[in-house]
């Protein structure tokens, strides 16, 4: 959450902005530029999107040392006061920060009685202000000093009046730094910024301070000692970042699921997974947790139930976030899997710590082989999915599953020696869904454009599936939609049922399709208006009367939960646009959740 930018060089005003775009998916409650001019620092500042402060830019060319920020705010309303960079009460001094400074308000109350002036609610203002106050001598020492006093999560950058130079400290919340081909500096919270700008990057590492120069990048520890540090080189980026012909990231990525499949089928068939997994030595473990937050706990879960079907050891799937609180389950036996798209995300990160502390055996499956996470874990697993830039993530569940179902196999085929070509099942799956289409889900657009509650039904893995179709219709409809276990119905919430309620019932497993029914007639005998999604066609259409129907495609138990989720994807998507909303910005929210 929140995006910095940091730049040295020609038109740093237009660098910063270009980057910031980049980093929107972060956050877009407000958005500011800081850059050195004339020995000042200059502060331009808005609330609301990027493009605002895009259209206040008056100069664009400069060749300084700029910070930019792009908020999702943790504290303190999404206002112009509010708003990053914030400078230091006598103004030669300016940051932005992502993370939460959790011991803020002590050092606020401190610095008050020294004499400085607040301007913002936000915790990120004692920052530059510590500085200012700090004894040291040089401006790197008052930084690294100021920043030794903080608790809680930061990436920061750091402009002082009187220098051409960017001044950097990490604790949690990501950062990396690049030297341009053009010779410029850039630091930014995303590697996705430096995209065919660059060869390399360096990682800042928690603890680890950097000076950045028009020429010279200096790296020091907590202690002011300079270290040195390798720097990694920038892979090929798979997916266009632009959007093409699309209206929105949400439905561009929903419509590249069939190539993330296909890239993903490509990529573990031509790596020795069975190698890493034979080393990773399944059986020594005598318990597996899958552990993620939002959607990417649905794909935990759901690795849970495909893992189970072939591993004879307890597995179960945790909310990062209450994780911590079952530390007791966790020792050297234990394999922990840890699923996040970006690989940063703040409770996931913690969870991952306290399971490496314990002794557990990590693997993690991510989008971002660069992220924290995947350099913490024993093993990492990526999800190729390509960069996903809106904030309800589609293609990367998918390509979650995807790997569970890769994993199933694979232990499959090493514990009970049963072996198909699984990757060939894959590329069937994505050529299946290329020929695709969603049209139909228009008269359900209509249907329920007006409506503020949906409820859907499922049995095992479609009742994980109704909890991720719930979850999207929230994020980008903020339809309050609810999924319940098909049995648990008639135990409580068939009272909310009455004649204008619509239920969704997500039925892809033929041996509970009876049983469902059962529920699907309970619900409906109430008056509740179904719509039955099944691939059981016939024998669905024959057991119902009076039910709407999504039909899906017939294709392998293992992977319907792909083909069943993809309706409700677009499904969120256009009902989102015909609210008017945006839904590659949803209120409240921004991707990749780096605060805990
Ligand atoms: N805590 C800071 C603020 O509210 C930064 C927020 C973030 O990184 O998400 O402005």
């Amino acid at each position: 959450m929140c995006g910095i930018v940091g730049f040295i060089g020609n038109n740093c005003e237009q660098n910063l902005i270009d980057a910031l775009y980049k980093l929107e998916y972060r956050g877009y409650d407000s958005a500011g530029i800081s850059v050195i001019k004339d020995g000042k620092i200059d502060t331009i500042k808005t609330a609301g999107e990027i493009k605002n402060l895009d259209e206040m830019l008056t100069t664009r060319n400069s060749n300084t040392a700029g910070i930019a920020h792009t908020r999702w705010a943790t504290h303190g309303a999404s206002n112009v006061f509010n708003a990053h960079p914030h400078n230091s009460c006598n103004n030669k001094i300016s940051i932005v920060h992502n993370g939460i400074i959790e011991n803020y308000i002590e050092l606020k109350q401190d610095l008050i009685k020294k004499g400085v002036v607040f301007y913002s609610e936000t915790d990120s203002e004692v920052i530059p202000n510590l500085i200012y106050k700090s004894n040291n001598k040089s401006f790197i020492k008052k930084f690294i000093s100021a920043c030794n006093l903080l608790n809680g999560s930061y990436a920061i950058a750091c402009l002082n009046s009187t220098e051409k130079k960017l001044y950097l400290a990490k604790n949690k919340s990501p950062l990396y730094i690049s030297k341009l081909n053009t010779g410029e500096m850039m630091c930014a919270s995303d590697i996705i910024c430096f995209e065919s700008k660059a060869v390399d990057y360096y990682t800042l590492e928690d603890g680890e301070f950097a000076v950045i120069s028009k020429d010279n990048i200096r790296f020091y520890n907590s202690s002011f000692k300079i270290i040195k540090k390798q720097s990694s080189k920038l892979g090929k980026f798979d997916f266009s970042f632009e959007l093409g012909n699309f209206s929105h990231y949400m439905e561009k990525e929903i419509c590249e699921i069939p190539k993330c499949i296909d890239n993903l089928a490509r990529i573990y068939s031509s790596k020795n997974l069975t190698e890493i997994l034979i080393n990773l030595n399944i059986n020594s473990f005598n318990k597996i947790k899958i552990i993620g937050c939002g959607t990417a706990y649905h794909a935990s879960c759901m690795g849970e139930k495909l893992l189970q079907d072939v591993l004879k050891v307890d597995v179960s799937s945790f909310v990062a976030s209450e994780f911590r609180y079952s530390k007791q389950l966790i020792d050297n036996s234990t394999l922990c899997i840890f699923v996040s798209q970006s690989g940063e995300t703040a409770d996931t990160l913690e969870a991952l710590k306290l399971a490496i502390e314990l002794g557990a055996t990590t693997l993690v499956i991510t989008n971002t082989m660069h992220s924290t996470m995947a350099k913490l874990a024993h093993v990492v697993l990526p999800t190729c999915a390509g960069v996903e830039k809106s904030v309800a993530s589609t293609k990367a569940y998918v390509c979650q599953i995807c790997v569970f179902y890769i994993l199933k196999r694979c232990f499959d085929s090493q514990i009970n020696k049963k072996c198909f070509d699984f990757y060939e099942n894959l590329e069937n799956l994505s050529v299946l869904l290329k020929n695709q289409k969603y049209d139909y889900l228009d008269s359900f657009v209509k249907l329920l454009s007006d409506e503020n509650e949906l409820y859907f039904i499922g049995r095992d893995k479609d009742l994980i599936s109704s909890n991720e179709a719930c979850l999207k219709l929230k994020e980008v409809t903020y339809i309050n939609a609810n999924a319940y276990p098909a049995g648990e119905l008639k135990h409580g919430f068939l009272a909310l049922i009455n004649q204008s309620s619509y239920m969704f019932v997500i039925a892809t497993e033929h041996h509970l399709l009876e049983k469902t029914l059962n529920a699907l007639k309970e619900a409906s005998s109430r008056g509740a208006n179904i719509i039955l999604v099944t691939q059981f066609k016939n024998e669905a259409s024959s057991m119902c009367e009076n039910v709407k129907f999504i039909y899906l495609p017939c294709f392998d138990e293992d992977l319907m939960s792909i083909v069943s989720i993809i309706p409700f994807q677009f499904l969120s998507y256009k009902l989102s646009v015909s609210k008017n909303i945006n839904p590659d910005k949803p209120r409240n929210l921004a991707k990749s959740v780096t605060v805990e």
